[in-house]
């Protein structure tokens, strides 16, 4: 059980709760009425007094609680000793009947409370924070016999580190697949910390970091665990969202922690995930910096510092992110590699397969290369995650093993989500048919378009229907031409919805292809100078807002130029959406035929769309990059 002051909160709050029923219930009781052994056993109602005493039968009355209850007693003839003794509630007003009780000359007496019961009341009132210390007391000594180390959490000034330990990852290099050049950078860590006299013998400085550089799942994380598995050392791991915490200092004091563990077992491996959110750059976040970023990140330099190279640390840390890093985690002593892990291409992407095809159950039909082909762009955890899906399908669908079926589905739900029920033949359904069938003839008819894989109206995640393009292995560089084919078959949809339903009827159905579009078409005017404002470089890398740097940075040019731009856009945008309309008035035969077609079938696959169309019009051949496996 890991315990922060959240668990304590939260759970003295029930002890707070018994503590307080067993005060009030069995041991707040200070008034001793019930402890007076005089045999009050007998009630008597205040009526009845009140009765007895206009009668004279009341000879004396001892008043308790403050005057709330009273012991009477009262002559009553027929009781061995003549005397009744009797208990009554009074409803108030204590002097009221004192007057009338000296009136009538009866005895009265007001007792305090007890000694006793006095006792009992202090008691009573200690024993609620008793509990809830004691509680809390139990509490704290049960996280320290967790493994996170003991006594770390009666230390109140420090927080406990959020970090893990593993002893032996049990992850080897042969694990990790399709990232080799990472890998043989990283061999020679593993030799650092295996054989460490061999560079300290010849005086070479370890390095102490390493940052992995790359997109989230192409497997830095395993990487990292590979290294201590290779080596044989212990692997302490921590997300950089970790350290940044609500309170000041505490990232800095789980900074602290995590190094002192770390020295008390090296030689091990520091892995840090995520570091970009505690290493940004100091004084860039919006409205001033942020205290404890900047408290924490100064600590991890300070640690860095702080232990010799040759102690047989390694800190490794992933980002996606080098551009926002504060300049200090990279200089020399400090992150000074930088190990760049990117999606595997087509070979890398067939040995992730094989690695992850190893506990997996695969029919004769399979051929992992196929896979392979049909997943450019795919990390490493897309290839593991595809697999487990398509295993998923398998034992849902009762199969004894994985075939090409399950694989193309799984493929499908990685990229485009879960699969929807297609919609019943409407008035809707034929305009998604049109839209889709929009992108899929352009894409088709212009030569630089990637070819259409297949059209569906099977919706998946939030779309209604898909076009499915086959990308290009060679995603290396792109051509103005490409681009523009890209924007024309984006627009596609909308041009069919405006050609064939007319202006007044087109649809949402469009808002993402023109979101593409405007992205696409302002990066070539402000990134690729693919405009008639010349070859300029207008804005850098697109990033997040929320980096205060780039809002300084960002206007490098004037607002003159921002109107030029957006004009430039336009212009761009407007030609590629002339094109599309004419494209599809031009086809307007067999875009009908194909509607039907689509409707009919839910799903019209390549081959088959691209025989269907060339009955109409010429197809141009596609050229593409085929891989040699
Ligand atoms: P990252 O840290 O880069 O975000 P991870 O290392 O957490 O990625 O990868 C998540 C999972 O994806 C891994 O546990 C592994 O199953 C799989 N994976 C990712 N990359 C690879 C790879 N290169 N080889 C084998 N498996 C991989
Ligand atoms: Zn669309």
């Amino acid at each position: 059980m890991k315990l922060s002051w959240r668990t304590v909160l939260l759970w003295s709050f029930p002890i707070l709760i018994i503590g307080f029923f067993l005060w009030q219930g069995t041991l707040a009781n200070p008034t001793g009425v019930d402890n007076n052994r005089n045999v009050a056993a007998s009630r008597m109602t205040y009526g009845r007094f009140l009765n007895r005493l206009e009668a004279g039968q009341i000879t004396a009355v001892d008043f308790y609680e403050g005057g709330r209850t009273a012991i009477v007693q009262a002559l009553e003839p027929e009781l061995s000793d003549g005397v009744l003794r009797a208990r009554v509630d009074l409803p108030g007003n204590m002097t009221e009947l004192i007057g009338n009780l000296k009136e009538k000359h009866v005895s009265f007496d007001i007792h305090p409370p007890r000694p006793e019961s006095a006792l009992w009341g202090i008691l009573g009132n200690l024993i609620f924070p008793v509990l809830l210390i004691g509680g809390l007391f139990l509490l704290f000594r049960r996280s320290g016999n967790a493994p996170g180390g003991p006594g770390q959490a009666m230390n109140f000034g420090k927080s406990k580190a959020r970090f893990q330990m593993e002893a032996k990852t049990g992850v080897m290099f042969d694990d990790v697949a399709g990232i080799d050049e990472a890998k043989e950078e990283l061999q020679e860590v593993v030799t650092f910390l295996k054989k460490p006299e061999r560079f300290t013998a010849v005086g070479a400085r370890i390095p102490k970091g390493v940052l992995l550089v790359g997109p989230p799942g192409t497997g830095k994380t395993l990487l990292a665990k590979a290294i201590a598995g290779e080596s044989g050392v212990p692997f302490f791991s921590i997300s950089g969202s970790e350290f940044v915490e609500m309170f000041v200092g505490v990232g800095a004091s789980r900074v602290r922690d995590l190094f002192k563990k770390a020295k008390e077992n090296a030689p091990c491996i520091i892995f840090i995930d995520e570091i970009d959110a505690v290493g940004r750059q100091r004084g860039a976040g919006i409205g001033g910096g942020n205290d404890e970023r900047e408290q924490t990140l100064n600590q991890l330099l300070t640690e860095m510092d702080g232990f010799e190279g040759n102690t047989g640390i390694i800190i490794i840390a992933a980002t996606n992110r080098v551009d926002v890093l504060d300049a200090a985690l990279l200089r020399p002593g400090r992150f000074d590699r930088q190990v760049m892990v990117d999606p595997p291409d087509i070979k890398g992407r067939l040995e992730v397969l094989n690695v992850h095809a190893r506990n997996k159950k695969l029919a004769e039909d399979i051929k992992l290369e196929v896979i392979a082909r049909r997943t450019p762009g795919f990390t490493g955890a897309d290839l593991a995650n595809l697999l487990n899906e398509a295993a998923i399908l398998t034992a849902r669908r009762r199969k004894e093993a994985i075939t090409m079926s399950e694989i193309d589905d799984a493929v499908d739900r990685v990229i485009a989500g879960m699969e929807g029920t297609p919609l019943v033949d409407s008035k809707s359904k034929r305009l998604i048919a049109y839209h889709e069938l929009g992108h899929a003839i352009i894409g088709t008819l212009i030569k630089e378009h990637d070819p259409v894989q297949k059209v569906t109206l099977i919706p998946r995640g939030q779309a209604r229907g898909l076009t499915w393009f086959a990308p290009d292995e060679d995603q290396g560089l792109i051509s103005r031409a490409q681009l523009k084919a890209r924007i024309t078959g984006a627009l596609g949809g909308r041009a069919a919805e405006d050609v064939i339903f007319g202006d007044a009827e087109v649809t949402t159905g469009a808002g993402n292809d023109l979101q593409q579009v405007t992205g696409m078409a302002r990066q070539m005017v402000t990134r690729f100078g693919m405009s008639d404002l010349g070859p300029l470089s207008l804005e850098g890398q697109q990033s997040e807002v929320f980096l205060g740097r780039d809002l300084m940075t960002r206007s490098e040019y004037s607002d003159e130029i921002a109107s030029q731009i957006d004009a430039q856009v336009r212009v761009i945008v407007e030609a590629c959406y002339q094109d599309a309309c004419r494209i599809v008035q031009e086809n307007r035969g067999v875009i009908d035929r194909l509607v039907d077609l689509l409707i009919e079938k839910e799903t019209i696959d390549g081959d088959e769309f691209r025989q269907i169309v060339a009955e109409y019009a010429e197809v141009p051949e596609k050229e593409r990059y085929v891989p040699q496996l």
